[in-house]
C-alpha cells in the first residue's frame, strides 16, 4: 500500500509543478473566480464552449500543491466533456473527497486519500467549485467558506 500511496503523491506533485491547461483563454465564454481563504488558495477557471461541450478549459491561480494539482487534473478530465458530464464528475469528486461516495474515475482517484484530511478537502475541491460556478455562469466569486 505504501507504494501505491507514493505513486499517488507523485502524480499530485507532478501536476502541481507542471500544471496542465494553465493560463487564460482569450475569448472565453465563461469565467469564474474562487478562493479558499482557509489555505489561501485562489483559482480562476476559463471555459470555451462548443454547444454544450467544453471545447477548452484553463485555469490560473496560486496556492498549495493539492489545490494546483486538483485544478490541473480537473482541466484534463473535463475537457471534451459535456456540461452535464462535467457536473456529474464534480459531484462524484466531491462525494469521494468528503467520504460520501466511492473513488472517482481515472486520475481523479489520486485524491481519494484527501478524505482522511478534512482541512485539505477545500483545497482539492476549490477548482471544481469554481468550474461549477463557471458552468452556471455565476459572476460572483465563489468561496469554499
Ligand atoms: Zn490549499
Amino acid at each position: 500500500m505504501a507504494d501505491v500511496r507514493d505513486l499517488y503523491q507523485e502524480v499530485i506533485l507532478e501536476h502541481s509543478k507542471t500544471p496542465r491547461n494553465h493560463g487564460r483563454i482569450a475569448g472565453a465564454d465563461r469565467v469564474a473566480e474562487g478562493e479558499n481563504p482557509l489555505c489561501g488558495d485562489e483559482c480562476t477557471v476559463y471555459l470555451r464552449l462548443a454547444g454544450d461541450t467544453i471545447a477548452e478549459v484553463a485555469f490560473e491561480g496560486h496556492g498549495c500543491a493539492i489545490s494546483k494539482a486538483s485544478a490541473s487534473i480537473m482541466t484534463t478530465t473535463v475537457k471534451g466533456r459535456t456540461l452535464a458530464e462535467a457536473e456529474r464528475l464534480f459531484e462524484g469528486f466531491h462525494d469521494m473527497v468528503t467520504g460520501a461516495g466511492p473513488a472517482a474515475e481515472g486520475r481523479l482517484a489520486v485524491f481519494e486519500g484527501v478524505k482522511e484530511f478534512p482541512a485539505r478537502v477545500k483545497c482539492a475541491t476549490l477548482a471544481w467549485h469554481t468550474l461549477h460556478a463557471a458552468m452556471e455562469g455565476k459572476h460572483e466569486p465563489v468561496s469554499t467558506e
